[in-house]
């Protein structure tokens, strides 16, 4: 069975919950997840937990992850591997990192960030999910490194690794793995329906979108919504299916009708007369 232990980092909030999860994965050696905010009472409590460590691991670059990694690097004598941050190693998408038998699978997963990287252990289905999927609620999309699009795709990415159990970035360890990524894909489908029929009945700024879709949510969230809202707005652009008309991301928005390539007929992004293969295929004739 594999060993998994959580260190909570003692940085409460909106974004973190009760705090981000640091995980002790193995012993002996151990890999490290995630050490968290620079803190160094909590870096003393992780290294007390990990023992000997093979490998430091990075999830993504948000301040309640990464700034702990390289001071406790340079605390226990092991490496960082990830996907963007100054002084670590490169982590590739697919890069398996090892530590005496265990062995951990980089998954790029971006969406929540460009570089987020989720950690699979195929032998117990263990996936350390950062904040893509987190324990309670759901993730935060924060565009224009956050991305939408990208982030579905991740889901369905994760889902079909097969996973048994989720231990993210914040919030409980959910045993029912697959469930939880198809409640995460089924909540974003609905909040695009609802983005959609708001839409439908009129040209809508996010701040009225936000107002009417998020009616029962405290009002302080209403800041972290507008940029999830955006995210939608964004994605649904990106399908030709809204468009902004205002200056601003605040809009206001307007329901549109996807466009076909007047060349093959496919869907184009935006306003685009052509798809971008029937663009460059132009391009290139008329060379
Ligand atoms: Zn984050
Ligand atoms: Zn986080």
């Amino acid at each position: 069975m594999l060993a998994v232990t959580r260190v909570l980092a003692p940085n409460p909030g909106v974004y973190t919950l009760e705090g981000t999860n640091t995980w002790v994965v193995g012993s002996e050696p151990s890999i490290v997840i995630d050490p968290g905010p620079d803190l160094p009472a909590h870096l003393a409590d992780v290294a007390r937990e990990a023992g000997r460590v093979g490998a430091i691991l990075v999830t993504h670059d948000h301040p309640d992850h990464t700034p702990g990694a390289l001071p406790f690097a340079e605390m226990v004598g092991a490496p960082v591997y990830a996907y963007r941050l100054a002084g670590a190693q490169e982590l590739r998408a697919g890069q398996r990192v090892r530590a005496g038998a265990l062995n951990l699978t980089a998954i790029h997963t971006p969406g929540h960030t460009s570089d987020h990287v989720a950690f699979f252990e195929p032998g117990s289905g263990a996936l350390f999910t950062g904040d893509a999927v987190v324990g309670r609620g759901t993730s935060f999309i924060d565009p224009p490194d956050g991305n939408l699009v990208q982030y579905l795709r991740s889901l369905t990415r994760m889902e079909e690794l097969g996973p048994r159990t989720i231990y993210p970035g914040h919030g409980p360890v959910v045993v029912r793995a697959k469930e939880k990524i198809r409640e995460y894909l089924a909540h974003r489908e609905e909040r695009e329906s609802q983005v959609l029929t708001a839409l439908a009945d009129g040209p809508r700024t996010i701040a009225e979108m936000v107002e009417v879709i998020y009616v029962d949510h405290p009002k302080d969230v209403r800041p972290l919504a507008a940029r999830s809202m955006l995210a939608h707005l964004l994605k649904l652009a990106d399908e030709g299916r809204a468009e902004r008309t205002g200056k601003t991301d605040e809009g206001p928005w307007i329901s549109s009708t996807p466009r076909t390539c007047q060349r093959c007929g496919r869907t184009v992004k935006g306003k685009a007369r052509y798809c971008s293969s029937c663009s460059l295929a132009m391009l290139q004739a008329e060379r």
